[in-house]
Formats: C-alpha cells, sequence, structure tokens
C-alpha cells in the first residue's frame, strides 16, 4: 500500500485546445517544487495530477504542503493507491481512513469508476466500502447529506485510490502562464498580498522597492527583503531591485509645495518602476493599493499616478477592505513581517495635509520646479538587485 497526493486541476480545465501548454507549465512547476522531498514520478490524466513516492525516504508531509501551495490546483488529497480489486480496496479504506476520523462521527463513501470494466458500479463500491468502514469503526454512522468525512474510491485504468482528507488547493494558474510583473513592494501589509494574488492568476514576478536611507534604516530594508523571501514559496524565485530615492525626495522636500509632494514621489515611483520593468522584461507593474485607503489612493490620486505609467499598473487589492487584505496576509504568512514598526520612504517628509482631489496640470506644474528627470536618472543609477530563491 503507497500513499500519494492526488492534485485536481482548477481552471485549466476550461482551457480547451491550450490546456496541454497549462498543463506542461504546472508539471514543470510541480517538478521542480517537489524535487528537494525526495524522487517522485509525477504525471497526469483526466485533469488529476499523481504525486507517486519512488522509495521510502520520500517526505510525503512535505510535498503535501507544497502541492496545496501550488498555483493551479482546485484541490489536493493524499490518498492510497490499491490493486483493483474490491477486497484489497476496502482493507486500504480500514487501514488508512481511521487516521482522518479522529473526532468525526459522521462520513459517506462516494465512488467513481473510471474503467467501466471493473465489475461493480459506483454505488456497490460506495456501499461495500462504507460496510467495511462501519464495521471497522462501529461508532460512525452514515450521513449522506452532511457528513464531516467523505471517503472517495476511485477506480481509475491502473488502480485504485482511497482518498483520505482532501483540502482546497492554492487554486488560480500555474506560475509561468501569465507573463512577467514588476510588484512595488514596500514593508507593508498590502504590497505583499498584491504580489500573491498576481502570482496566483500565473504571473511571474520581480519586485521593486525604493529606500530612502538614511532616513529609512537598513533594518526597514531586511523587512522588505524579508517579506520578497516569504513570497517565494509561491511565486518561485524573486528578482528584488532596490533603488535609493534619497536625494530626489530632499529636493521634493525643499522645492516643491508640500502638499503634492506624496503625489510627485508617486508618480517619480512609476516612472522609475516603467524604467526598471522595460529593462527587466516586466509588461505591467503591481502595487498594493486599495481605493480610497489614503489620500494618494483617492480616483483622482491614482488618475495622476497612472498618467505618467507606460504599462497596464494592476491593484489587485483595490476593491478590498483592509480587513480582507490583513486576512490574507496572515493567511499567506507576510503579516507578522509586515507590521514590524520600521519607515518607509512614503512615510518620509509626508505633509499633514496630501492634496486627494489633486489636478493633473498643477501636479505637473509643481514637478517643473526643481529637475525631476535628472534627479530620476540620478536614483535609477543606484539601482541593485538581489536574486531570492524560492525558499
Ligand atoms: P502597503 O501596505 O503595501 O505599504 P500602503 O497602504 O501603506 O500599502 P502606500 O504607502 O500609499 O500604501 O503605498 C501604496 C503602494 O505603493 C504600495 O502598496 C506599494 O505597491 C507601493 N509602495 C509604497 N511604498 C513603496 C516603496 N517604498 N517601495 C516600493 N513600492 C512602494
Ligand atoms: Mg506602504
Amino acid at each position: 500500500m503507497r500513499e500519494v497526493i492526488l492534485c485536481k486541476y482548477g481552471e485549466i480545465v476550461l482551457k480547451g485546445l491550450n490546456k496541454s501548454h497549462f498543463e506542461n507549465i504546472l508539471l514543470r512547476d510541480l517538478k521542480k517544487r517537489t524535487a528537494k522531498y525526495g524522487s517522485f514520478h509525477i504525471h497526469s490524466a483526466q485533469s488529476t495530477t499523481y504525486i507517486e513516492p519512488l522509495d521510502e525516504g520520500c517526505d510525503i508531509d512535505g510535498v503535501y504542503g507544497e502541492a496545496k501551495r501550488t498555483f493551479g490546483f482546485l484541490t489536493v488529497s493524499r490518498a492510497v493507491e490499491v490493486e483493483k480489486d474490491i477486497g484489497a480496496i476496502c482493507s486500504a479504506a480500514c487501514d488508512y481512513i481511521p487516521q482522518f476520523m479522529e473526532g468525526k462521527s459522521t462520513f459517506k463513501v462516494e465512488s467513481k469508476r473510471a474503467d467501466k470494466r471493473f465489475p461493480m458500479t459506483s454505488p456497490q463500491i460506495s456501499a461495500e466500502v462504507g460496510g467495511a468502514l462501519l464495521e471497522r469503526m462501529p461508532y460512525l454512522k452514515v450521513d449522506v447529506k452532511n457528513p464531516q468525512m467523505t471517503v472517495k474510491v476511485e477506480v481509475r485504468e491502473d488502480k485504485a485510490y482511497v482518498h483520505g482528507g482532501a483540502e482546497k488547493g492554492a487554486g488560480g494558474l500555474p506560475l509561468g502562464t501569465n507573463g512577467k510583473a514588476l510588484l512595488l513592494l514596500s514593508g507593508g501589509i498590502d504590497s505583499p498580498v498584491a504580489g500573491y494574488m498576481m502570482a496566483r492568476r500565473g504571473v511571474t514576478i520581480e519586485a521593486l522597492h525604493f529606500e530612502s536611507f538614511p532616513y529609512t534604516s537598513e533594518r526597514a530594508k531586511e523587512k522588505v527583503i524579508e517579506l520578497a523571501r516569504l513570497l517565494t514559496p509561491y511565486a518561485g524565485d524573486i528578482r528584488l531591485h532596490i533603488i535609493s530615492l534619497t536625494h530626489l525626495q530632499e529636493e521634493m522636500r525643499d522645492g516643491i509645495d508640500q502638499e503634492y509632494f506624496t503625489l510627485i514621489l508617486r508618480r517619480s515611483m512609476i516612472r522609475l518602476a516603467n524604467r526598471t520593468a522595460e529593462k527587466s522584461g516586466c509588461t505591467a507593474l503591481v502595487t498594493g493599493e486599495s481605493l480610497g485607503q489614503v489620500a494618494s489612493q483617492t480616483m483622482l490620486s491614482l488618475y495622476v499616478t497612472d498618467h505618467v505609467a507606460d504599462r497596464p499598473v494592476f491593484r489587485p487589492c483595490i476593491g478590498l477592505d483592509k480587513e480582507d487584505i490583513v486576512c490574507k496576509a496572515r493567511e499567506i504568512n507576510t503579516f507578522e513581517t509586515s507590521i514590524l514598526p520600521y519607515e518607509d520612504c512614503c512615510t518620509v517628509f509626508t505633509p499633514p495635509h496630501p492634496k486627494t482631489r489633486p489636478e493633473l496640470s498643477k501636479v505637473e506644474y509643481q514637478e517643473t520646479k526643481i529637475p525631476i528627470s535628472e534627479l530620476e536618472d540620478e536614483a535609477f543609477g543606484t539601482l541593485e538587485t538581489i536574486v531570492l530563491e524560492r525558499d
């Protein structure tokens, strides 16, 4: 009796003629992810990916966790593989299922027979396996409407499978199927979540962080590096670019009307992001903005900021409440790092009364008061890149 992992495709099943393209990328990603847990035979059939350990030393718990983080799967389940014989199936169910029944009192069995040559119908298989489980655990009750546990039996071409706990997969589309984007990564709660959400749609992520040393500290920068690293279990290797805005911000502080400070800083960030994206082959930018969250995220502020973007700006958090974003940040394990209290360059020299209803022409006029292109050239010259490998 061998324990295997079965992963069911999500949206890939809707891909029609392109399905095998998505499937190939998914398998490649999964093979890379699972290599550190041992040798596995990984293959797909009928919208399911099978992860089969090839020897005793494989870390099946590790691989199960990895499969649950892999974008493209709707559900992931542990199962045992057995010979296609009803006696073997019942005895495997009796050995394997009790460990998943702890604290549960009701169950049902669902069977699927892909191999129609198998001599029993699906309801007959379910009845037989259900009966065997009741004999093994007489304190259980069958509840077909609302069971605490659904035991699944699948009779496939080569083997039969008895499933234990099936859990929700990561969903989304396989990483690497939807182009590459540049994530503007601050040390806050929102931008790591935004990066996760785009990676979940299959987008390869590079990240760009702006620092303002010594107004922002070395520890603030390390926090951002850590946030990028925390994204790698989902998004794979991440190239993190860091640009210093110190001089640009000092000139803005001294040369423009302060109520425009944040907006003009944000426009410079976007222009520098355009250049970084161009250099690194990213087709879009991603930010963690959410409509109305702060002055720079009103609709008019976003309009003024987007005016200088030369490629699409994706804002996957735009319609989320802070509470929703916090919830997601906890789920993906970035929250605790995000709330460490280090300053961000956005909060260096911020005015007490930033514009919330800016006019584009007035913002553009403010920008003429300092040599903004030269200052941006100088900032772009500070770009350094760190490569974070998948954790
Ligand atoms: P977050 O929690 O992501 O920091 P926030 O609500 O604090 O968001 P802002 O500080 O206005 O919002 O930033 C909005 C977005 O701008 C961020 O989500 C991020 O994408 C980008 N951003 C802000 N500061 C930086 C920075 N220092 N480096 C790179 N991108 C930044
Ligand atoms: Mg921020």
